[in-house]
């Protein structure tokens, strides 16, 4: 028997772990990826408190080592369903029914996708969800850039390293992205910004070679080798449909304690309600829900 079952290995999970683990309770994580979530997948982290500029995956490999360190247990298996509501809590992956005293579902958000002709067909040819990633792929080429928040500025502050032209798409005409990295992006001369435009269609043969744009002045065609979608994320909340409150979006409707109506069952992360998803918040939820789940257990 678990004492903490942590579904997720990003910065909420392997924060609950961490404290989960200090206070002396038993933690196993569950990954279905790699451990670190979306910072595994980010270049340069700017904003977390002591640590100006630093890489998404040391960033990740130092979370991963610290909860390690501390004697938590991170198992790579899937999570493919969740009986949640009696006092012994039952998790299924594909090899195993475990079985915990509490849980932080922790599983946090994936890429949303545009849903436009030729996305799906040219994903892994040209259309990517991850500059740091496939940056490299498009040295010295043409790329666009779609998405208004900061993981697209993020993403073109990086590619526009590599490439010879980056073309940032934005249906509105106001970013949502941090002013920093807007006015960081407004200095680089091989940046392009298109403001109030969708995408239509991205185009090509064996390969991304265009991305059509609808914008207020008509459609507009962009010659590109590669288009970046950093449209936001979805959270990763299918399984709990039916066994906890969702709101609209999917995300799990709970408050700063990370209690869910269900006892011993926690929520943490990006995957919560909440304002501002950050590394910092995440950890703090991974945190709060930790030291709950581990008094519930000390209760039990
Ligand atoms: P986000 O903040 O939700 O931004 C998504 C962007 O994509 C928005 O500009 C949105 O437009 C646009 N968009 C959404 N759906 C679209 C669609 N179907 N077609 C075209 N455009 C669409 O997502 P994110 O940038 O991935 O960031 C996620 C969270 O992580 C945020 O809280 C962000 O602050 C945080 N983050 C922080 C950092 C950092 O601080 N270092 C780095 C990366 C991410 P509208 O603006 O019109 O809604």
């Amino acid at each position: 028997m678990i004492d903490v079952l942590i579904v997720g290995a990003g910065p909420a999970g392997l924060t609950a772990a961490i404290y989960a683990a200090r206070a002396g309770v038993s933690a196993t994580v569950l990954e279905k990826g790699i451990y670190g979530g979306q910072v595994s997948l980010t270049g340069e982290v700017d904003n977390f408190p002591t640590r100006p500029m630093m890489q998404g995956a040391d960033f990740a490999n130092a979370l991963y080592e610290h909860a390690t360190a501390e004697g938590a247990e991170v198992r790579f298996e899937e999570v493919q369903a969740l009986e949640l509501d009696g006092e012994v809590k039952k998790i299924t992956t594909p090899g195993r029914v475990y079985e915990a005293r509490s849980v932080v579902l922790a599983s946090g958000a994936a890429h949303r996708k545009l849903g436009c002709p030729g996305e799906a067909e040219f994903t892994g040819r040209g259309v990517s969800y991850c500059a740091t990633c496939d940056g490299a792929f498009f040295k010295d080429k043409a790329v666009a850039v779609i998405g208004g928040g900061d993981t697209a500025l993020d993403d073109a502050l990086f590619l526009a390293n590599h490439c010879k032209k980056v073309c940032v798409v934005h249906r509105r005409d106001a970013f949502r992205a941090q002013k920093a990295k807007q006015d960081a992006l407004r200095g680089r001369d091989n940046v392009e910004m298109v403001l109030s435009a969708t995408v239509k269609a991205i185009e090509g043969d064996t390969k991304v070679r265009r991305c059509v744009l609808l914008t207020p002045d008509g459609e507009q065609t962009l010659a590109v080798d590669g288009v970046f979608v950093a449209v936001g994320l979805d959270p990763q909340t299918a399984l709990y449909r039916g066994i906890l409150p969702l709101d609209a979006a999917g995300y799990v409707q709970a408050g700063e304690d990370c209690q869910t109506p269900l006892p011993g069952v926690f929520v943490a992360g990006d995957i919560r309600q909440k304002p501002l998803r950050q590394i910092v918040t995440a950890a703090a939820d991974g945190a709060v829900a930790a030291v709950a789940a581990a008094a519930y257990c000390m209760s039990y």
